[in-house]
């Protein structure tokens, strides 16, 4: 297993018609031996873009790629002993699906054909398609032609794999099921990962590390756990977590309380700085105290009006209203909650899971 190293790679697409398109403005980023990485943002942000230009199939326009500490830029895709996996498949349709996944050995060492079949019998064990080793990809399902893909992708042992949103063409079962078994699939066998999606939960259940991306820019590196609890900025915050963080407008104090509304000021622990800034909580991190805790311990940050009672499985979700704030408060309380909309609720952000942002860069404050 080889190490993948991206130092300050940049993409410009230029066409004769229209502006240049940068659509990868500086990337540094190291996925180390055996270790899955994600890249996770909205569409058009560039992840299909980077994985095309490790794999050899776009130039790139600065900077280096190194696998295994050599540098691959001269080497064609066939060269670079990549498995690249993407969601459209890709799959011969005349061909079987062995002879499909034969497709993935590697041309100048493909050996004998008692090892050949060998290795794709293998392969198919581990993925779960010896009983379609024969079948057409036409009569496969989704999630089988997926696997054909990955399987294809991993036959010839490459040094880096490399996963174009592997799972969008599941529905909801399959995926993660699907997701499960690729997990463990790439620690049985090691290999350097990087994988492409728009989906954060897929990218914070399947990875080590998550590269969060936002217009050819890498906003935040870190393990799931970190981008969702230190987002890195305002960019991070939003789009890491479903129900999705609050972002609260306000203004921040010298003192360290930031006010949403002449009615509401939120305290925080930053010092030093003040202006306008944007308040981040997540739904589970707005605590409902007992309708007469904001008189008895003084422990309320305010007084809200429920707006929207949604009941879930695990939990309720209330939307409500703070006193002359406009943008409303979700609030993810435990199930069974008996809330009506029209009821006043008492609120507190808790203190240590309550971001700030700088309304104008949004860079997060500390
Ligand atoms: P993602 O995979 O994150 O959805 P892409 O890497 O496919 O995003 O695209 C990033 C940006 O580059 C987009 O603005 C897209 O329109 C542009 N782009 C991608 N491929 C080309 C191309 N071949 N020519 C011109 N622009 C492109
Ligand atoms: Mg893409």
């Amino acid at each position: 297993m080889s190490n993948l190293v991206l130092y300050g790679v940049r993409k410009v697409f230029r066409s004769r018609r229209g502006a240049p398109v940068e659509a990868v403005r500086r990337m540094d980023l190291e996925v180390r031996s055996g270790e899955l990485v994600a890249l996770l943002g909205p569409s058009g942000c560039g992840k299909s873009t980077t994985l095309r230009m490790i794999a050899g199939l776009e130039d790139v326009t600065d900077g280096d790629i190194l696998i295994g500490g050599r540098s691959v830029l001269g080497l064609r895709p066939q060269e670079r002993n990549v498995g690249v996996a993407f969601e459209n498949y890709g799959l011969y349709p005349p061909l079987t699906v062995a002879a499909n996944l034969a497709f993935g050995l590697d041309a100048r060492r493909l050996g004998r054909a008692r090892e050949r079949r060998a290795r794709i019998h293998d392969v198919a064990r581990r993925i779960g398609l010896l009983d379609v080793l024969d079948a057409r990809p036409a009569s496969l399902s989704s999630g089988q032609k997926q696997r054909v893909a990955l399987g294809r992708a991993i036959i010839r042992a490459p040094d880096v794999l490399l996963l174009d949103e592997p799972l969008s063409r599941l529905d909801a079962a399959q995926r993660d099921l699907t997701r499960r078994e690729l997990r463990r699939l790439q620690r049985e066998l090691g290999y350097t990962t990087v994988l492409v999606t728009h989906d954060q939960e897929e990218a914070l259940s399947l990875a080590d590390r998550v590269v969060v991306m936002d217009e050819g820019r890498v906003r935040q590196v870190g393990t799931p756990d970190e981008v969702y609890d230190d987002p890195a900025d305002v960019f991070v915050a939003g789009f890491v977590g479903e129900p999705a963080m609050n972002l609260l407008p306000g203004v921040l104090e010298g003192g360290g309380p930031v006010w949403l509304s002449p009615h509401v000021a939120v305290p925080t622990d930053i010092r030093g700085a003040a202006g306008d800034v944007v308040l981040g909580v997540r739904p589970e991190d707005v605590i409902l105290v007992g309708p007469d805790a904001d008189r008895s311990g003084g422990v309320a940050d305010a007084v809200a009006h429920v707006l929207v009672v949604e009941d879930l499985l695990e939990c309720t979700l209330l939307t409500v209203e703070l006193p002359g704030v406009e943008r409303r408060l979700v609030v993810q309380t435990g199930p069974g909650l008996r809330a009506v909309p029209g009821q006043a609720v008492s609120v507190a952000f808790h203190r240590l899971r309550t971001y700030v942002f700088d309304a104008k860069t949004g860079e997060r404050l500390r």
